[in-house]
């Protein structure tokens, strides 16, 4: 990941919240496409422009050429709002963030996501490093808003299981862990989606916390098609499961490890 700062030269009349909110529509334009991590982007105002300090997933990440429809739009509308087009000043690699993945393209995707990690919820299969959402090319569907807001949501119930003290002492958990969950079928659709475009297989991780029994755990079968899925070991340090039918993967709950 990359930290970098857009800045928006004032180039005619306008007025200040004009300015931002338009500047704010281009943003999450880029969000949606996933051309950008995170949420929160602090902007400031310096004499003539202003400045948002935003992390991109890759170095390219911001060239128009990965910009959905609304991001072009978006884009198109800053100089009606008295704005010149944004030029980028990239400040640095960001330490603490995981590597994008390398391939171009992957062979295969996982689509994984958890409370702690603000990187993209598509994650190549041969090296589990985080995909931009945008190189799956121009979705039909004009973006990836769906992916981000369902990333969203995941990791709002998966921090509030991790707590001790947990408000929804089960519904959380289940809404992780069952396979018919709406977080999860809603998963599970992405996953079809991505397959879509990409031509490729796409995985769905099924969170696993607690179990009834954990001395049945190690030999559970796949939730979807009750067939036998334990793998030798484990994949990527984190699955023990992998249904290539159902296109799953799991854990042995992580009460019983
Ligand atoms: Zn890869
Ligand atoms: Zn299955």
């Amino acid at each position: 990941m990359w930290l970098a700062e857009l800045q928006f030269r004032l180039v005619s009349d306008t007025s200040y919240s004009q300015a931002e909110q338009q500047i704010r529509q281009y943003l999450e334009a880029l969000i949606f496409q996933g051309q950008l991590i995170g949420r929160e982007f602090p902007t400031y105002f310096a004499s003539d422009h202003f400045c948002s300090r935003v992390i991109l997933p890759a170095e390219d990440a911001l060239i128009t050429q990965h910009h959905s429809p609304r991001g072009q739009q978006a884009l198109a509308a800053l100089p009606e709002a008295g704005l010149a087009y944004p030029k980028l000043k990239l400040l640095g690699q960001d330490l603490m963030s995981s590597h994008t993945d390398p391939c171009q393209p992957a062979e295969g995707y996982i689509l994984f996501t958890n409370f702690a990690e603000q990187v993209s919820p598509l994650r190549c299969s041969a090296h589990f490093a985080p995909v931009p959402l945008y190189r799956l090319g121009a979705d039909s569907t004009a973006d990836y808003e769906d992916f981000i807001r369902w990333q969203l949501q995941y990791q709002a119930l998966d921090e509030i299981q991790m707590q001790q003290q947990r408000v929804l002492p089960k519904s959380a958990e289940n809404a992780l862990q069952q396979l018919h969950s709406k977080l999860n079928q809603q998963g599970r659709q992405l996953a079809r989606r991505v397959e879509k475009l990409s031509g490729k297989s796409c995985y769905y991780y099924l969170y696993s916390g607690s179990s009834q029994d954990c001395s049945q755990e190690a030999s559970k079968q796949c939730p979807g098609c009750a067939s036998d899925w334990r793998l030798d070991g484990s994949w990527h340090g984190l699955f023990q499961f992998r249904c290539d039918h159902c296109r799953l993967v799991s854990n042995i709950a992580w009460d019983c490890q």
